[in-house]
């Protein structure tokens, strides 16, 4: 493995990867259509590695210019994190979700074959175990019971690269589902930039201690979690950009499709992270209780341990870290990418 495609490379975890395969030695070839995400978020990749790399603004369903790129690039693995992730957006508009993350993947597994690359690493979700039975969720948990099309998505692109590896079992295949990506690079250079108000805990939060929202609304306090909010495993997403080099080097062993939680094993509730966010910044996170947020669970975390064994690969960095990171890219940046 040499040259990695990267989708979606503009984005938040992508940009997170692109250092990190920079570092690792990879060549990185970066295709992204900038629907969310800033061409500066690369600009500033290229000066944290000193490493220069081309960037493709195209579509992944665009397929002549998926074609056109596996021609101009010897491609050996593709990242594959292109793709729209608003829950409550998809609610709305499901057919742009289906089109644009099914139908680009598609697309994008069909530009693959055509051009003999068969490795892929998906970006999946915990989303779609739905409502877990227990916690921690190991990979055999059932997958299913998604409540909306953002996590069916998720969980239809996953049968079908299974059904691509079924067909062809030259494929090397890893679903890598996340938990809760959080945090920044160390440099404050890269990080989360939502568009519009924030659907996520965290930027949430960072915005509410940078002054740009006025207190956070904690959706529900009466889970049957020990403080009635919501627990969910916070990942590192340097921590989480790294598992995918680690999961590209396990793929070069040999076909299959491989399946990895990549979260910490442990859970904080909503009122925790406002606290902690708090201490690491220095700014009160000022919230209100709210009622729940449709479709939500009451508590989500990982079993990483099939990952610590297989990939070697471990989460390092706890919650002071993912918030300390958070608020030095917030701080120094407090409308992200934009002056
Ligand atoms: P992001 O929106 O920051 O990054 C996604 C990138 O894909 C963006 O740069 C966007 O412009 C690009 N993109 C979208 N549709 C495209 C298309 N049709 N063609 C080309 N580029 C396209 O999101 P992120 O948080 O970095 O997430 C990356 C991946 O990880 C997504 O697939 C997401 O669903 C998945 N994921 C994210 C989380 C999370 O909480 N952030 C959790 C689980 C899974
Ligand atoms: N949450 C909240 N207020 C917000 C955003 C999120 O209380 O403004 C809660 C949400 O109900 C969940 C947790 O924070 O319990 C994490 O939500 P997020 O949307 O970040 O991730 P999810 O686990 O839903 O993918």
């Amino acid at each position: 493995m040499k040259t990695i495609l990267i989708t979606g490379g503009a984005g938040y975890i992508g940009s997170h990867a692109c250092v990190e395969f920079l570092n690792a030695g990879y060549d990185i070839v970066v295709l992204d259509n900038l629907c969310n995400s800033s061409p500066k978020s690369l600009e500033r990749v290229r000066e944290l590695t000193g490493l220069d790399f081309p960037f493709i603004q195209d579509d992944i369903r665009d397929r002549a210019a998926l074609d056109a790129l596996f021609r101009d690039h010897d491609i050996d693995a593709v990242i594959h994190f292109a793709g729209l992730k608003a829950v409550g957006e998809s609610v709305e508009k499901p057919l742009l979700y289906y089109d644009n993350n099914i139908a680009g993947s598609v697309t994008l597994f069909e530009a693959m074959q055509a051009a003999g690359v068969r490795t892929i690493v998906f970006s999946s979700s915990a989303t779609v175990y739905g409502d877990p039975a227990s916690v921690p969720i190991r990979e055999d948990f059932p997958v299913g019971g998604t409540t909306n099309p953002y996590g069916t998505s998720k969980l239809f692109i996953e049968k079908i690269l299974q059904d691509v590896a079924i067909a062809d079992p030259a494929w090397s295949i890893a679903l890598l589902r996340y938990f809760n990506p959080v945090g920044a690079h160390k440099s404050g250079r890269i990080g989360e930039d939502p568009r519009g108000i924030p659907n996520n805990l965290m930027p949430y939060i960072s915005q509410v201690a940078v002054g740009r929202r006025e207190y956070l609304s904690v959706f529900g306090n009466d889970y049957p979690t020990p403080d009635g909010t919501g627990v969910r495993d916070y990942i590192h997403v340097v921590d989480l950009a790294q598992g995918h080099v680690k999961a590209v080097e396990k793929l070069a062993e040999g076909p299959g499709v491989r399946v990895w939680n990549l979260g910490t094993g442990r859970g904080y509730s909503v009122v925790e992270m406002a606290k902690a966010f708090e201490q690491a910044s220095g700014r009160p996170v000022p919230y209100r209780f709210a009622p729940r947020r449709a479709g939500d669970i009451a508590q989500c975390w990982a079993d990483p341990a099939k990952a610590e064994r297989e990939l070697g690969w471990k989460a390092r960095r706890g919650l002071e870290e993912m918030c300390e990171d958070t608020w030095r890219w917030q701080s120094l940046n407090p409308n992200g990418y934009e002056p």
